[in-house]
């Protein structure tokens, strides 16, 4: 619990009104950031991501190599961060053909994962089977390629989470 009130060091101030935040108890005797003028409260919570699984008719993974913080040059799958008017499935239709031009369709839910951020301390991500439905693959703009990859010849997979979600669906061990 302590490790998490560190998170608040990096908020000082309350972002309606300026005022200096204060650190106290909320209504569930919960220690977060008030502000003492407005009566803001700063919550934070785990960022929500969806991931992509694609699997091609000759069992292939849809893999993209990052171009962008974390894990910069490594193989992931296509996902990001569920904005604020999308639904997890939504997000994951969007984030496929951004990060790979191809347009897909969800297929199933896999699971959600809890995973730790180097940047937002905490994630959940949901995992989700898609089929390709159209499109033409091309690395998006923050992928610096997208390639659908032979199952035995994998290369490391940067997130927990998608192992996670490879793992549930017996695609790798
Ligand atoms: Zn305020």
């Amino acid at each position: 619990m302590d490790d998490f009130k560190q998170m608040y060091d990096e908020v000082n101030n309350c972002i309606r009104c300026g005022t200096r935040l204060i650190l106290k108890e909320d209504r569930e005797h919960k220690e977060r950031p008030h502000c003492p003028n407005c009566g803001w409260i700063y919550y934070k919570n785990p960022i929500p991501a969806s991931a992509c699984v694609v699997i091609n008719n000759k069992n292939e993974l849809l893999l993209v190599k990052r171009k962008l913080a974390p894990h910069a040059g490594e193989w992931a799958l296509p996902s990001g961060y569920i904005e604020l008017w999308q639904s997890p499935e939504e997000c994951a239709v969007a984030e496929l053909e951004e990060e790979t031009g191809l347009v897909g369709e969800i297929v199933s839910f896999i699971d959600f994962y809890t995973g730790y951020s180097p940047i937002y301390l905490r994630t959940l991500s949901f995992g989700f089977l898609m089929k390709e439905v159209g499109g033409i693959l091309q690395a998006g703009d923050d992928a610096l390629e997208a390639v659908f990859y032979n199952q035995e010849e994998l290369p490391d997979i940067c997130f927990w989470s998608h192992q996670h979600f490879l793992r549930k669906i017996n695609y790798i061990k």
